[in-house]
């Protein structure tokens, strides 16, 4: 069943590709394995997939013992300061910092091992209160204030768009958001690249692909529902 279901993804991503003149090597594939157990993600793996992302610390670190060494994490949560340490070699990519603080947290932990930390700013672009993210107006000091950071690399910005019920409501949220990025790149700031949009979700990824995303996040539509009754 999970085979079908990326599969399904897959397809999705491809016609939206198709729809915006991209090409479908220009956006990767994210599978959101938060809560699932090792067996899931272990049937995703056999079909090539290589990119999980997990939201929450302990979680990432125990699928990573268990799972293939080949594996791409990605950390998508919310990340505590006092918890950078356990995950900052264990990551490809940090899509959730949206403060000095917890990117200097980083880079501490970063030049402790003696490498860089590839990450995202999140970008709070619809301003919802409920959201994590910095305010796109201030987004653009924030990525000055981290470039000064040794061993962090910002390699683009992620957003977490509204939930709706049609994703066309999303999409001028994606168009503001790439054009940010766009607006940053334009300052060609010293260890700052814009190459990855984070952004899309099962219920708008086409959406997102169409308007930019290089990075599309899907956990239900590949995994099913989440139960966090368990
Ligand atoms: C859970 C989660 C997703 C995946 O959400 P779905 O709607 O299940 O695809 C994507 N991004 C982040 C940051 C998440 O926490």
């Amino acid at each position: 069943m999970l085979k079908e279901n990326l599969k399904e993804v897959q397809e999705n991503i491809l016609k939206a590709c198709e729809k915006s003149g991209r090409n479908p090597e220009d956006v990767t594939l994210i599978a959101v394995s938060k809560t699932k157990p090792v067996p899931m993600l272990q049937e995703i793996y056999d079909e090539n997939i290589r990119d999980f992302g997990e939201n929450k610390v302990q979680e990432l670190v125990e699928k990573y013992d268990e799972l293939p060494q080949d594996i791409k994490w990605h950390m998508i949560g919310h990340l505590q300061r006092n918890k950078v340490k356990y995950i900052v070699d264990k990551v490809c990519l940090i899509h959730s910092v949206d403060s000095y603080r917890l990117a200097e947290e980083i880079n501490i932990q970063a030049k402790k091992k003696n490498i860089t930390v590839p990450i995202l700013v999140e970008v709070n672009i619809a301003e919802e209160s409920s959201k994590f993210g910095v305010h796109a107006e201030d987004a653009i000091a924030l990525v000055e204030q981290i470039a000064q950071l040794e061993n962090v690399r910002i390699k683009g910005l992620m957003t977490i768009a509204p939930f709706v019920e049609n994703p066309e409501d999303n999409r001028q949220y994606f168009r503001n958001i790439r054009q940010l990025s766009v607006d940053i790149a334009a300052k060609n700031i010293d260890n700052v690249s814009m190459n990855v949009l984070s952004m899309g979700m099962t219920g708008d990824y086409m959406v997102a692909i169409e308007e930019g995303a290089t990075m599309v996040r899907v956990g239900t539509g590949i995994f099913g529902e989440r139960n966090y009754n368990k």
